[in-house]
């Protein structure tokens, strides 16, 4: 497919494409998809040893995948999988990998794990972020600020950039605040992609120090689970609208939320995503384990692949008009599941959303050290007293009822992941345990 095509200029073409694919009737998606899945899974099966291994171990043949259904024949491959793995047993044979690109996964959980994209099909990871920015409002001609883990290294380098088109910055997460702050006064973006939590830090300063020349158009997070409070903030800080895209390494973008706040859109034509529940498919709003396939990598194919994220598809149409399906925003990793001695799950969302409601609070995190043992770290603001510890510890209390003990103290600052990234709320008993 795609990996034949030999030249840029086929870029507006893929882009002409990818957008037409958001309003194609439900069967011509669906026969896209099943086209796109048959070719995917015939290549894995001929070029990439680990599938063919996974697909003679249970007596499948390429022609028995006809549908998305079909797949669940096949089982599903953990991250902990790929990674025991020889890299030439993931990577298309006979490739001499001369033009790919090669990117790490963060290693959140502290083991990297390396995947490679042909040149073509990076580009068409980097299209497919352009069609959520410009269903959310971007425009070609914005700048746009990456506020996340890079720094500005010889970007804007294209000939279109120079004319003012795709313009790209990066403000990084690992400067100081002050120095990300006259970065982004610098820049004055009229678009924003970035993390949450940075974002969020930039928007209580230019609330705090009242400047208001960085008005960008559009504010769009990703990478970290984006709570209500967080979403507030940004909003108002930047005094822009939110929009928030699922993203991930191995896939790219993956889902973007719609415009009109119904949910998430799943890039369908590119992915599919399955909800599973103990291995059955999820019912609309329940929540369930993100199993992905992607239907462009053929360099390093990913069929059936656990993400470890937790989500719940939702019930369609959307009222939007656009054809793919919805689903609700990612409530974090499995590993950021709390999972008490009994069994009984919390979700981030029940910490963030209760402690967030405590005055004096200014950020926190959540860690599970232990199975019955809960620390909450909190980094006081203006409104603090000595009463704001025991609150939260009270209501966090509440939360996991006799199953645990929790402990809360104040620090001065929280720690971010070597990824560059914030987690409020993370077990380390379930990252021992899964990853
Ligand atoms: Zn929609």
């Amino acid at each position: 497919m795609m990996q034949h095509v030999p030249d840029v200029v086929y870029i507006p073409f893929w882009f002409y494409q990818l957008r037409r694919n958001l309003y194609l009737p439900p069967e011509r998606l669906l026969d896209l998809q099943r086209r796109r899945l048959a070719a995917v899974v015939r290549h894995a099966y001929e070029h990439v040893p680990y599938y063919r291994r996974l697909f003679d171990r249970v007596g499948l043949r390429p022609e028995d995948i006809r549908s998305p259904d079909d797949l669940r024949a096949l089982p599903v491959t953990t991250k902990a999988v790929l990674r025991e793995q020889p890299k030439q047993a993931l990577v298309a044979l006979h490739r001499d990998g001369h033009n790919d690109i090669s990117v790490m996964t963060s290693g959140s959980t502290g083991m990297p794990f390396q995947i490679r994209f042909s040149r073509q099909e990076h580009w068409l990871k980097s299209l497919v972020f352009l069609r959520a920015f410009t269903e959310t409002g971007y425009r070609l001609t914005d700048r746009q600020a990456m506020v996340d883990r890079r720094r500005d290294e010889g970007q804007n380098r294209w000939w279109f950039q120079r004319w003012g088109i795709f313009r790209k910055y990066h403000v990084c997460v690992y400067d100081d605040l002050d120095v990300q702050f006259a970065r982004l006064r610098q820049i004055r973006p009229q678009h924003i992609h970035g993390y949450p939590s940075a974002l969020k830090c930039l928007a209580q300063a230019l609330i705090e120090r009242g400047v208001t020349e960085v008005r960008p158009r559009v504010v769009c997070t990703g990478a970290e689970v984006l709570d209500k409070g967080t979403r507030e903030t940004i909003r108002r800080g930047f005094g822009a609208p939110i929009f928030d895209l699922y993203s991930t390494m191995e896939f790219g973008n993956i889902a973007w939320e719609c415009p009109t706040g119904t949910g998430y859109h799943i890039n369908s034509d590119l992915v599919l995503v399955e909800f599973l529940v103990d291995g059955r498919p999820a019912r609309p709003g329940e929540r369930a384990e993100l199993v992905c396939t992607s239907l462009f990598s053929y360099t390093m194919p990913f069929i059936r692949y656990s993400l470890g994220d937790v989500a719940a598809p939702l019930a369609g149409p959307c009222p939007c008009g656009r054809g793919f399906p919805l689903m609700g925003p990612v409530e974090g990793r499995l590993v950021d599941l709390i999972v008490l001695p009994g069994g009984r799950k919390v979700s981030p969302y029940q910490f963030m959303a209760t402690i967030r409601e405590i005055p004096g609070i200014g950020q926190f995190q959540v860690v599970q050290e232990a199975p019955a043992r809960i620390l909450v770290r909190i980094v006081p603001d203006a409104k603090f007293s000595p009463a704001t510890l025991a609150e939260v510890e009270a209501c966090c209390q509440r939360i996991v009822a006799q199953e645990a003990q929790v402990a809360v103290v104040a620090t001065e600052s929280l720690p971010l992941e070597p990824s560059g990234k914030f987690r409020a709320v993370k077990s380390e008993v379930q990252s021992a345990s899964q990853t």
